[in-house]
């Protein structure tokens, strides 16, 4: 199912018209077959809205959002199958079902086993993929740690044979030693079935390690975007660079680390010209009347005036 290895594009465009909110704009990106493309930004930069709108959980208010077909391996061709997994997994699982029923849910509805006994087995089988028990099949959603709930969750986006999981903060809500077991588990998972990931999270430590593209977005804007290398050793932004700034260092323990002032301008009104110019210290005269493009630098996408 996951041999085909071609690039594939997913494209978002919103356009609002003024005075009205502008959550995602002009938004477009390529994610290759069984890598991890993450997009980084503060809370109420509109990765949350752009992830709604890529499994469509919420649609544009103006413009499109476009999948290219993929030609998958028993030779159909046809828009890739989207899945989400949600950042809280107590909110995100049915309380009144048992866990079998709700990985089971899908495959019924999608006909993807041909009889009961199937379902079941697939069901045994997703659950110890994901690092749990076939027995715990019989258990309700409460009875599980939110580590646990959230290794639910993937097994039930296993479960459709999505080809594209959009993974929205999914460890944000858990302990800090557990959000490691979880990103371990979605990096065995993505080499074992060659998972696509979108991932969406404000915290550029935990998607360092796991992302092969990464893309900083500013009110609703890519701001820079290229190989997630090139983007930690070389961030060109100054968004780019506080956000760095903010993260802890392993290798440079006594780093001065400053955190990240001000707040995210409102969508609604956001400044003219670059919307970062209010909290950059960069910023000269041309920031505040024209707004700097997506262009190509090296190997990145930047939209700087000096960058
Ligand atoms: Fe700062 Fe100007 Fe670059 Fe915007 S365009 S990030 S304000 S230097």
């Amino acid at each position: 199912r996951f041999e085909v290895s071609q690039p594939w594009l997913a494209r978002v465009v919103s356009r609002s018209p003024r005075r009205v909110l502008r959550a995602v704009e002009d938004i477009s990106f390529k994610v290759e077959r069984g890598t991890t493309f993450s997009i980084v930004g503060e809370s109420g930069c509109g990765k949350s809205t752009l992830a709604r709108m890529v499994v469509g959980l919420q649609r544009p208010t103006e413009g499109s959002l476009r999948f290219a077909d993929i030609t998958r391996a028993d030779g159909t061709i046809g828009p890739p199958r989207v899945q989400m997994i949600f950042q809280d997994p107590y909110a995100s699982l049915n309380p009144r079902w048992r866990v079998g029923d709700i990985i089971a849910e899908p495959i019924r509805e999608l006909k993807l086993r041909k009889d009961e006994g199937e379902t079941i087995a697939r069901v045994g089988d997703l659950l110890e993929i994901v690092g749990l028990s076939r027995g715990d099949a019989l258990r309700f959603p409460h009875e599980f740690s939110g580590g646990q709930r959230q290794r639910i969750s993937i097994a039930r986006a296993l479960a459709t044979e999505a080809d594209f999981l959009v993974c929205d903060e999914p460890t944000s809500a858990l302990d800090v030693s557990v959000q490691a077991q979880i990103l371990n588990l979605m990096v065995r998972l993505q080499k074992e079935f060659g998972l696509t990931y979108l991932f969406i999270s404000h915290n550029l430590s935990v998607v360092r390690h796991m992302s092969d593209h990464l893309a900083i977005m500013y009110l609703g804007r890519f701001v820079e975007s290229g190989p997630a290398e090139e983007v930690f050793n070389h961030p060109r932004h100054p968004y780019t660079r506080l956000l760095l700034d903010t993260i802890p260092d392993v290798e440079k323990p006594n780093r001065e680390r400053r955190p990240m002032s001000g707040e995210v301008p409102s969508p609604i009104a956001p400044p003219p010209g670059c919307a970062f110019h209010p909290r950059c210290a960069m910023a000269g005269d041309i920031c505040r009347s024209e707004r700097p493009i997506l262009r190509e630098v090296a190997e990145t996408q930047l939209a700087c005036h000096f960058g």
